[in-house]
């Protein structure tokens, strides 16, 4: 933006009036002018600017000030020639407290004596530190800042750096000044204000750690705390480098737009991210607040002590930090199975966005706001995360370290780029890595292996060649030819593995001798990001051995996972799929639960109507039948963390795939707590919940309408939503949705309310009027882009007819959304295929097996 003027120093004052939602401000900006100039561009918006003066040499220049509202900048213009050499640019200005959850913004909540209260707040990744003070809003534009606040007396206020002191004033106010941060990007700088309290632990090396919510929520950060410093300790040793700030905060924000985010010393969370209850929470939420934590906790490293240069390197920042997360998490908590589960919340995550023809590669040129706004996807954090984890296991577990920690001590307090990593990492391997890692950020899709064995010679030679995997088949999908240097490893029946890497279309591997009846597998423990396309013989023969338990849970899941993949794209009929799944039915791996039903869930959806829909259910609800009677519904104080998620999930699906039981169950189970007010075990509330609401009627919609208003727990809130998203009855459910844009509802959770209710049948269409009808509202709140804009949009791909898709295409053609242009040619993509899907598969459906194979 500006290479005329490279800010050194800020020195920033804010005085938030939380009342009339407005703030004031002035900033002095240490710059240094590198040539002549008469003007300074700044970013800066909604901001107005009250005077704005430029000092250099002792002399004192009053500008103009111009605001170019496209650019989100304003113009500042000297009559005098400003000279090359330092300068100190001072603004006074004021804006508002926004209630769109960017920049400086304003969030509401009920306090502990049930008073409306609020708090204001900072979020300003990417481009929205310019709506609170005017800077050079760039992540290359690192500098120094000193901020202070002044702020009502009951109030508390935490930055980035421990507070240096404090003064009161004569207005019952109190100026609090922080001291001054380490050279740091604008986009990571917070300042939360507010009733605020905390619970603190100072760690082994000295860090104060504290955990910070709105009063009276303190003392559910316990867990938090716990883990914060067992994933300091780790993640110091990982890199080798001392957390570089002497204090960390964690501070639960009432509204926050995304699940967290990573101001340095200073990291914001959305409630039920970082807040656990032992008595109220689900152990889903208990490993969520451990992988978010563990995954802003990397970026105090990787993203604010070294940050990218520009923001088509995001991908670096988010993958590396989820994939480092979930590594800190697996070292912590080895039997959450940290990586297995990986493959179905980031590897099949991306491996299904990636699949689409208008998907985009990692490393995308982007400039403007909504550009950079709508990197913020699947394909930053989860195909990163799932290339960087390839990577460290064709390297090797230590040359990888190594090679990190030699980019972090090179690049320490600066900026630096995909390249600059890949040049340490190549310098520590000897390998290539440059020229492997190139193909695989910069080329959209990715492939998949296809693989002739000629079982009638005893061979001991495949031929193996790759494809681009696209859910389209159509002509202009047939020739797409990309190529991927591909690190492939197999294992096969004896336990005897191999590794190549595939560089070119196809190529002849050699792997350990098997006989005719023993099976080879591609891609040990998943590691790879890709999709293998076995013959069918190969198929049976590994189903055989998924059936006996002869590979470990990431390959029984990987196998599932690719031959889905391929049912879904119409390289396979869907009935290969169903016939798989009968090798799991003595499976108990809580993520090959997870992908399996992922599968049949679609497949639901896509049939539900048509004659064989309640075969396919009954089929299903076979394939869950011995595991069912294995988690049952009791909890256990002694279970483990994945039978906690695995009894929920499986009796989720088994109502959802309308067990009779279940549903009763569930409805019973409800009853007998309403009518005790006996607890019901916090694992199983969100199950019940929803599957009694399945069933429920007004009156129970009324009563879940009221514990929601009763509850201060945020957790407990969101589970009730969930609940009120599926009544059948379509009048519930538009009272849901006009509800969510109440104030009943916090606006982050409006979105929620909006995704679920149109992920039910009931409520597709119903849900998508409503969107249509409030689209003024909904595009004031989240227009300007963010996860909220792409997930709404995203919700609208569960619909599968033309009627809808034409629907859709003209509602946006009038009413279009810059910042989610992407997730919108997505979501059309994803509609068409499945109007595709369903009449490829018609025939094969409706004549399969079902009841045969229940055998
Ligand atoms: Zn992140």
């Amino acid at each position: 933006m500006n290479a005329k003027i490279k800010p050194k120093h800020y020195d920033i004052s804010l005085e938030p009036d939380l009342i009339n939602a407005t703030f004031s401000g002035q900033v002095k900006i240490y710059i240094n002018v590198l040539q002549d100039t008469h003007s300074i561009v700044i970013n800066s918006v909604e901001l107005d600017v009250l005077s704005a003066s430029i000092e250099q040499n002792n002399r004192v220049f009053s500008l103009t000030t111009k605001y170019d509202e496209e650019n989100e900048t304003a113009i500042f213009h000297c009559t005098q020639q400003i000279n090359p050499g330092d300068g100190i640019l001072k603004i006074a200005f004021s804006g508002i407290l926004n209630d769109r959850l960017r920049g400086f913004y304003i969030s509401r909540y009920k306090d502990r004596n049930g008073k409306d209260n609020k708090l204001a707040s900072t979020q300003f990744e990417p481009t929205d530190a310019r709506r609170a003070f005017p800077c050079f809003d760039e992540p290359n534009q690192k500098a120094t800042f000193s901020l202070c606040a002044t702020i009502e007396e009951n109030h508390r206020a935490i930055s980035n750096m421990p507070e240096q002191k404090q003064c009161k004033n004569n207005d019952g106010t109190k100026t609090i000044w922080f001291e001054k941060t380490p050279i740091m990007s604008t986009y990571v700088l917070a300042l939360v204000v507010g009733q605020l309290n905390c619970i603190e632990k100072t760690a082994d090396n000295g860090t104060l750690v504290r955990i910070w919510s709105t009063e009276g929520l303190e003392s559910k950060g316990k867990y938090a705390l716990d883990v914060a410093i067992k994933i300091l300790q780790y993640l110091e040793n990982y890199f080798g480098i001392k957390y570089p700030l002497p204090k960390l905060d964690h501070v639960a924000i009432p509204d926050f737009a995304a699940g967290a985010m990573e101001n340095w010393g200073c990291i914001t969370y959305r409630e039920p991210a970082l807040l656990f209850d032992p008595s109220n929470s689900s152990s889903a939420t208990r490993q969520l607040v451990a992988e978010i934590i563990a995954h802003e906790m990397a970026h105090m490293w990787f993203g604010d002590l070294v940050t990218m240069r520009w923001w088509n390197d995001l991908w670096l920042n988010e993958s590396f930090a989820s994939w480092m997360g979930d590594k800190a998490i697996n070292s912590i908590y080895p039997g959450w199975q940290k990586w297995t589960q990986f493959l179905v919340a980031d590897t099949g995550h991306a491996l299904r966005l990636d699949g689409l023809l208008n998907s985009h590669p990692i490393e995308q040129e982007v400039q403007n706001p909504n550009e950079i706004g709508q990197l913020f996807d699947a394909i930053s954090y989860s195909k990163g995360a799932s290339i960087i984890r390839m990577l460290e296991n064709f390297l090797g577990e230590n040359t990888f370290r190594k090679g990190i920690n030699s980019y972090l001590n090179k690049f320490q307090h600066d900026n630096a780029s995909t390249d600059d990593l890949w040049e340490c990492l190549q310098a520590e391997s000897g390998r290539p890595v440059k020229e492997i890692m190139g193909a695989w950020i910069k080329t959209t899709g990715y492939p998949y292996i296809g693989l002739e064995i000629d079982r009638a010679k005893d061979v001991h030679e495949i031929l193996i060649s790759q494809k681009r995997f696209i859910y389209e088949q159509s002509a202009s999908t047939k020739d797409c030819n990309e190529t991927w240097p591909i690190p492939i490893n197999t294992i096969d029946s004896n336990g005897k593995t191999s590794m190549h890497l595939l560089k070119d279309q196809s190529q002849k591997i050699t792997i350990p001798k098997i006989t005719q009846t023993e099976w080879v597998k591609l891609n040990v423990e998943q590691a790879g990001f890709y999709r293998v396309l076995y013959q069918n013989e190969d198929l049976y023969l590994l189903n055989e051995a998924v059936k006996q338990k002869l590979l470990g849970a990431a390959d029984r899941l990987g196998l599932i996972s690719d031959s889905f993949a391929m049912v879904q794209a119409r390289l396979t009929p869907a009935s290969t799929f169903l016939t798989q799944c009968n090798a799991y039915i003595n499976e108990t791996s809580q993520p090959v639960w997870s992908e399996l039903l992922h599968g049949l869930r679609y497949i639901q959806n896509l049939i539900y109507g048509k004659g064989y829909y309640d075969d396919f259910t009954k089929y299903s609800r076979h394939l869950l039948k011995q595991i069912q009677s294995e988690v049952g519904w009791e909890t256990n104080s002694n279970d483990d963390h994945l039978t906690s998620l695995l009894r929920s999930q499986i009796l989720l699906s088994a109502g959802q795939f309308e067990d009779l039981a279940v549903l009763e169950k569930a409805k019973s189970e409800l009853q007998n707590s309403l009518a005790m007010g006996n607890q019901i075990p916090a694992d199983l509330r969100r199950i019940i919940y929803v599957l009694a609401a399945k069933q429920g009627d007004q009156e129970l919609y009324d009563i879940f309408w009221e514990l929601h208003s009763k509850s201060n727990f945020q957790e407990e809130k969101v589970r009730l939503l969930s609940a009120l998203t599926q009544f059948q009855d379509p009048g519930l459910i538009a009272k849901t949705l006009d509800m969510a844009l109440t104030e009943k509802v916090r606006t982050h959770e409006t979105i929620s309310v909006i995704v679920q209710s149109c992920g039910t049948h009931n409520g597709r269409k119903l849900t998508w009027e409503f969107m249509k009808e409030n689209w003024k509202e909904l595009d004031r709140r989240y227009g300007e882009g963010g996860f909220g804009l792409m997930y709404m949009i995203q919700a609208l791909s569960g619909f599968r007819n033309n009627a809808a898709l034409k629907d859709i295409d003209e509602f946006f053609k009038s009413n279009c959304v810059p910042a989610a242009e992407l997730t919108l040619l997505q979501t059309k993509e994803t509609i068409k295929n499945n109007i595709d899907w369903i009449e490829y598969n018609k025939t094969d459906l409706s004549t399969w097996s079902y009841l045969t194979e229940m055998k």
